[in-house]
């Protein structure tokens, strides 16, 4: 601690990104800790939502309710701890100059912050680091956001891991109490400082943007949102080894958004899993895997930044991808005639999500099938997904199109019949989302084209009009691809 902190005087500036909650906090905990006057900021960053591809994006009405969330959380939270104000300060601009004038405005001698693993996040904070050096201000980053990070989990020759299972052993094996303890914030929350006078949160419209169905889709956003998406999955978690496959059910715990905007702790979610796995719960095990894949991606991209643009495995950048506009059009738009992959994507057009179990199907089919690049299709996702995150959609896509992080060879192609039969066996999800095949029955909703005129008439379904013939036959696809990537084999061995 510097001599002006110990006086009294000194005050930090906690700059929040994706971490929009003030429990569990890493850079909240060591400011409030050190500091007797604490500002905590979030910008809407123009240089992010400028790249927008819509003006109606549910991130930002996500973010922009749970920062309103927050602003309210933390006054209440000053006012329990006695201190003089509390509230966040809300800028928009572009973060990398708006964070510097504000330490310099508020006469900061530190702005911490959370560590950020994305290229260019990386490069952001680097070069806000040496502006604020040049003003006298320090920076610091903490681990927040994921639960191992860097180089805390490495193989025995001290090099990064390539395959998840071994990891994930080695993960299982560090992952301790200490790690999974939580930041007890609420124990420094006097040093909370109220925010200068005048400041008010922008609405979505001065930020330019528009409101979207977030609200009727009844997503709960803010850090209460979270708790309340965890306390209904809590109860369910035994039943995620078997119930997590099946879009249809109620399997999964839908906090994906609020781990990508840290509106809950990564450590309070291990935690609880940790507890119930130690006893035996294979639920929670699986569960607490699925978390030990999203260190994973964030590690490989930390590790292998180069992975944003080019194929994990360099030489799966030579495999010659498709153009085929019409089927990059019908894939996007959800008339591919395959309907557990058109269902997949309007769940994902019409809410922000898509189940894992169909990022699978639909990755798969659109490089395997479709032959088209993975990239187009993780771009794809990152405008549409809510959840959208770096390292997890291009380590997701990079998987599918076995050009990554993947054990096993690039033969393994998703059959989007069987794979419809198997996890949407009564068609309950398709329904949902294809309602034109509502009448079709159970035996044929996989593959409506495999049925004759007269089972066609007799559900009053018009292949073609009603719902598209297949785009792609797939036993010629999965022919295509093989030769494909035969042909890339056949040239590696030259
Ligand atoms: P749960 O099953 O409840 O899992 C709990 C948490 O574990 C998730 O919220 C997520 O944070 C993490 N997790 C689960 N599976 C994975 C995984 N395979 N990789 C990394 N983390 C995982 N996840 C994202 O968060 N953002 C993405 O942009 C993203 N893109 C994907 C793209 C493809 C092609 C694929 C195959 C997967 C992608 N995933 C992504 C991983 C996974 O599909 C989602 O995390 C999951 O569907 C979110 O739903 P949930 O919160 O109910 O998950």
């Amino acid at each position: 601690m510097t001599d002006t902190a110990k006086a009294g005087t000194a005050c930090a500036l906690v700059w929040l990104r994706r971490d929009l909650r003030w429990d569990d906090h890493a850079a909240l905990y060591h400011a409030l800790r050190r500091y007797p006057r604490v500002h905590c900021v979030f910008i809407f960053d123009t240089d992010i939502l400028g790249a927008l591809h819509s003006r109606q994006d549910r991130r930002v009405e996500f973010i922009h309710a749970s920062v309103q969330a927050l602003d309210q959380e933390l006054r209440a939270l000053a006012q329990r701890s006695g201190a003089p104000g509390g509230g966040l300060i809300v800028r928009h601009g572009p973060a990398a100059q708006c964070i510097v004038q504000l330490a310099q405005s508020l006469g900061v001698q530190e702005v911490l912050a959370n560590r950020d693993y994305e290229p260019g996040a990386i490069a952001r904070d680097r070069q806000v680091a040496q502006a604020l050096q040049a003003a006298g201000i320090a920076f610091s980053d903490y681990k927040d956001q994921v639960l191992l990070e860097q180089n805390e989990v490495l193989t025995q020759q001290g090099q990064p891991y390539s395959v998840f299972t071994p990891y994930k052993r080695a993960w299982l094996q560090k992952l301790d109490a200490f790690q999974l303890k939580p930041y007890p914030v609420e124990r420094y929350a006097r040093h909370l400082a109220p925010p200068p006078a005048g400041e008010a949160l922008p609405t979505l419209q001065v930020l330019g943007f528009e409101a979207t169905n977030l609200r009727q889709m009844a997503l709960p956003t803010g850090m209460q949102g979270a708790q309340q998406l965890l306390q209904d999955f809590v109860p369910r978690m035994a039943a995620y080894k078997d119930a997590r496959d099946y879009p249809g059910r109620r399997g999964v715990s839908y906090l994906s958004v609020h781990l990508r905007f840290g509106t809950v702790s990564i450590r309070q979610l291990a935690a609880l899993a940790a507890a119930q796995a130690a006893q035996g719960c294979e639920g929670a095990q699986t569960w607490l895997s699925e978390l030990a894949w999203r260190d994973f991606y964030f590690m490989i991209l930390w590790h292998h930044p180069q992975v944003v643009t080019q194929s994990f495995r360099p030489e799966y950048d030579r495999v010659q991808w498709d153009d085929a506009p019409e089927l990059w059009r019908a894939w996007c738009e959800a008339r591919t005639g395959y309907p557990l992959v058109d269902a997949a994507m309007r769940q994902l057009l019409q809410t922000g999500y898509m189940h894992n179990r169909l990022r699978m199907v639909v990755a798969s089919f659109l490089t395997k099938d479709l032959g088209i690049d993975w990239r187009r299709g993780e771009r794809f996702f990152a405008q549409h997904l809510n959840d959208y995150d770096l390292a997890a959609n291009n380590g997701g896509w990079q998987w599918a199109a076995s050009t990554g992080c993947d054990a096993q060879p690039w033969f393994r192609i998703f059959n989007p019949v069987t794979q419809s039969q198997r996890f949407d066996p009564d068609g309950k999800f398709i329904r949902r989302y294809v309602p034109e095949l509502a009448r079709v029955p159970d035996k044929h909703i996989h593959f409506p084209a495999a049925m004759t005129p007269i089972e066609l008439q007799a559900c009053g379904l018009r292949l073609g009009q009603d719902y598209p013939l297949p785009v792609v036959d797939h036993a010629s696809a999965r022919e295509r691809t093989l030769m494909r990537f035969h042909f890339l084999s056949a040239k590696a061995g030259a």
